[in-house]
């Protein structure tokens, strides 16, 4: 089954009456809080992560894994449709760019220096994700 997204779309007046400071700069102008700030670098509780702008469930926590980077990473999204990648040229560098599919808020970025079999480590900042244990 396709699932189709219908993409949020609000002013940034809206998004910033919903978000905390740093997240309304991280998500939505494409900011980078600092490594080892986090809440969820160093945190290894099982359940999944959702985005904090839309609450679309983004990741997994049986795919983050301890890169040593100072943000969370996963090897891979909940599901492959719910990110999009974009290549992001700031900063003088050719990165690969997260964003939520959902409300386009900027996540992180992916790299191909993950482990196997994959190969890639989505950094994720903190800030842009709302944790949820899984209920049992
Ligand atoms: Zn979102």
């Amino acid at each position: 089954m396709v699932k189709v997204m219908k993409k949020i779309v609000k002013t940034p007046e809206e998004w910033r009456t919903e978000l905390s400071q740093e997240a309304y700069r991280v998500t939505r102008e494409a900011g980078t809080e600092l490594p080892f700030s986090g809440q969820y670098y160093d945190f290894r509780e099982e359940g999944t992560y959702h985005c904090i702008c839309c609450g679309e469930a983004l990741f997994l926590s049986g795919e983050k894994f301890d890169s040593g980077c100072g943000w969370p990473s996963f090897a891979a999204p909940a599901e492959a449709s719910v990110v999009e990648e974009r290549v992001d040229t700031s900063h003088f560098m050719v990165r690969t760019e997260v964003v939520c599919s959902h409300c386009d808020a900027h996540l992180g970025h992916v790299f191909t220096d993950g482990p196997a079999p994959g190969g890639l480590r989505y950094c994720i900042n903190s800030v842009a994700l709302k944790f949820e244990p899984d209920s049992e």
